[in-house]
């Protein structure tokens, strides 16, 4: 085993090595950025190392720093975590040269299945079934067509280098395919530098069932499957193991064909084998195609380890400093059912905007296991993904375990940042899922009702104006002076910009009558449990910097009134194109003097692992262009300036 390793990576999964580093006796050196100086993962290694600046090309993807890093502190190997260097072979190599050892796959490895057309190419040799579709070399569009003609629409452009669902268009007819190609091209040259494309067969009614497998460099094992079917914008949401409706034939199928992707290539470690499943009437042995793999540890390993026991970070280190896989294929079981949800800082009914803030306040359940990368007091910021958490259940069955994760997100506070916690919640609830029956467009289909904005009912607006008022106990410091007996008290707080005024009648230190127009509350409480109207709730009031938080099914925010601050809207300028959050400019589109139409994209800023295009309000001519390729903007930083009309 080694004796220390490095870890170049961030977040919760820096995290989750060191953990089971530290459980194995083995020392830890994290490294970090300048926004992640005061970063957990820092906290809890051993030692860490600064490498540079916040943008990530300036500190979580130098190589070469990393590897002096490891030197310099003597760490024996790299654990590259997920993302970041995680799949580039050039690292792995650079890292071998420095005699240390990379923690994952060899680069032939990496490379082999680095891009998609060649490794389908290479899986089709090794008879694992793919996606009926054209992965050549020829990049002419109408050859393309042509073949999109012979595969039958709808089919799905992809990039070849593709990753986070990027560089990717469903096509339904055949007069739309020139125009998707180009963007996809557009997109794909963007993001990856390579406009190269393939294209498949969709799947109608798609599953995505993908198999953990793990390898020592000649044999492999697979640790099952799991679905992660819930997807928006071909980005997981939920993911659970074992995949519902899952029979032994296809099971085994699958995990063989999984076994066999990984021995072609000589695989050493844990990785995933993604394949997409014909959902419509049940699973099949012959309905199953590969897709990609992805040569690193997963985000969504937890429901994994969940229902095998299996610690797959243990086995990452075991197998990487020289030992034999730790069990074989007939030690391996599965044992009830798990479900991971990604907990994001970002704004759902605003489309899923990634946000950013300082998170005032952050609590999980005790029976759930939660990886995360951050305390409370830290800040989700623009640089990196913008994930605060994964919540991890595990049940004997899959409904008892779906509402186990009810709960658990039920439980989960957080304040300072908006979160998708709602919209996870009302997954939890929807009934297709709940039956087991989803299919990659169900969060499409039904956003309208997923994508809810829980409001404050009035027990929760009451129990906000005893926080207020300071008199919600714990968290609120002793007012000095009594109370109760005493007259009336009003408190003045504002929710979502409407001002809530409360009277409170104290009958004593932990029992009140909160009058909010029309309606009256009566809230007790007993120790930290409040009774509202006599029922036992397991509402929470939390304050904090003259705002009350209220955690009650959902988290809900309030704000303190200040009369100075009244906000006054700027109104909508459509002449400027203004940064909608903090970011790293990644393409300009519009040049002085171009006449543009309302919706053509005048820019594209990546922010969190996102590409978002920003376009034209309007129809119009550009006047100026205030920014550039590779500039880091601001949060409403002008970018592109329309001339005012004439
Ligand atoms: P990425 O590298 O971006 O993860 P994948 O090839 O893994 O790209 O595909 C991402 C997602 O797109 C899949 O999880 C699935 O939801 C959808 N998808 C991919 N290929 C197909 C297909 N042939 N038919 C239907 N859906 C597909
Ligand atoms: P739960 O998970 O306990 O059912 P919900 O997530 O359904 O709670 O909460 C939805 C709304 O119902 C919230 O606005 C919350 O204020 C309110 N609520 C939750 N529990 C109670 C309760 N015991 N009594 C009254 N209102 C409640
Ligand atoms: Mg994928």
């Amino acid at each position: 085993m080694f004796r220390k390793i490095l870890i170049a990576n961030r977040g919760e999964i820096a995290c989750r090595v060191m953990e089971t580093a530290r459980r194995l006796g083995v020392r830890t050196v994290a490294v970090y950025s300048d926004a992640d100086a005061g970063a957990k993962h820092v906290e809890m290694a051993d030692e860490a190392v600064h490498i540079g600046g916040s943008a990530p090309a300036e500190s979580y993807l130098r190589g070469d720093v990393i590897i002096q890093a490891a030197l310099e502190t003597g760490a024996e190997g790299i654990h590259p975590g997920y993302g970041f260097l995680s799949e580039n072979p050039d690292f792995v190599e650079s890292v071998a040269a420095a005699g240390l050892i990379f923690i994952g796959p060899s680069a032939t490895a990496i490379r082999a299945m680095g891009l998609k057309d060649a490794a389908k190419a290479l899986m089709i040799k090794a008879g694992v079934p793919v996606v009926p579709g054209y992965h050549g070399r020829n990049q002419d569009p109408a050859f393309l067509a042509a073949e999109a003609d012979k595969i039958g629409y709808p089919v799905l452009i992809k990039a070849v280098a593709g990753g986070g669902g990027k560089g990717m268009r469903l096509v339904e007819r055949a007069e739309d395919f020139a125009t998707a190609l180009i963007s996809a091209q557009g997109e794909a040259q963007t993001a990856f530098g390579n406009a190269d494309c393939l294209i498949e067969k969709f799947i109608t009614s798609p599953r995505h069932i993908e198999v953990q497998v793990f390898g020592d460099g000649t044999q492999a094992v697979h640790l099952f499957e799991r679905d992660c079917s819930l997807q928006r914008r071909h980005q997981k949401v939920i993911e659970e193991a074992p995949a519902p409706g899952m029979t032994d034939a296809v099971r085994d199928a699958m995990g063989q064909a999984g076994v066999k992707a990984a021995e072609a290539i000589g695989y050493a470690g844990a990785g995933t084998v993604e394949f997409i499943v014909d959902g419509s009437g049940g699973l099949r042995a012959d309905g199953f195609w590969f897709m990609e793999m992805n040569t690193r540890l997963q985000v969504e390993h937890p429901v994994t380890e969940a229902i095998t026991g299996v610690d797959l970070v243990e086995w990452q280190l075991r197998v990487a400093s020289g030992g034999p896989l730790p069990l074989e294929q007939k030690d391996l079981s599965i044992n009830g059912h798990a479900f991971e949800a990604r907990l994001y800082a970002e704004d759902v009914p605003k489309g899923f905007l990634p946000a950013t803030g300082t998170l005032t306040h952050l609590a999980f359940p005790d029976d759930a296991r939660a990886d995360s990368g951050v305390r409370a007091g830290d800040t989700i910021s623009p640089f990196y993904d913008p994930m605060i958490a994964k919540v991890i259940v595990h049940g004997a069955t899959r409904r008892e375990a779906l509402s186990k994760l009810e709960n658990a997100l039920s439980a989960t506070e957080v304040a300072g940042s908006v979160t998708n916690l709602a919209f996870l919640k009302a997954l939890t609830r929807h009934e297709v899922f709940a039956a087991g029956d989803m299919d990659t467009g169900l969060i499409d289909r039904d956003l309208d009702v997923l994508a809810v904005d829980p409001i404050a009912c009035s027990k929760t607006r009451a129990l906000a104006a005893l926080g207020f008022a300071r008199l919600s106990g714990e968290n609120a410091p002793d007012t000095g002076f009594s109370l109760w007996g005493s007259p009336p008290q009003t408190a003045s707080y504002v929710y979502r910009g409407d001002m809530l005024e409360a009277r409170i009648v104290a009958q004593s230190p932990t029992s009140f009558t909160v009058e909010i127009g029309e309606t009256v509350h009566a809230l007790e409480r007993t120790g930290s449990v409040w009774f509202v109207d006599g029922a036992k709730t397991r509402a929470k009031v939390v304050c904090l910097a003259g705002n009350v938080s209220v955690f009650f099914g959902n988290s809900y925010h309030f704000e303190g009134y200040d009369p100075l601050d009244q906000q006054s809207s700027k109104g909508g300028n459509s002449n400027l194109i203004e940064a909608p959050m903090p970011g790293l400019v990644k393409a300009v589109f519009a040049e002085v003097g171009q006449s543009v139409k309302e919706g053509d994209r005048l820019a594209v800023l990546e922010a969190m692992k996102m590409e978002h295009s920003l376009l034209a309000a309007r129809d119009g001519v550009v006047a100026e262009v205030l920014t550039s390729e590779g500039a880091q903007v601001e949060a409403g930083a002008a970018l592109i300036q329309l001339e005012e009309d004439a």
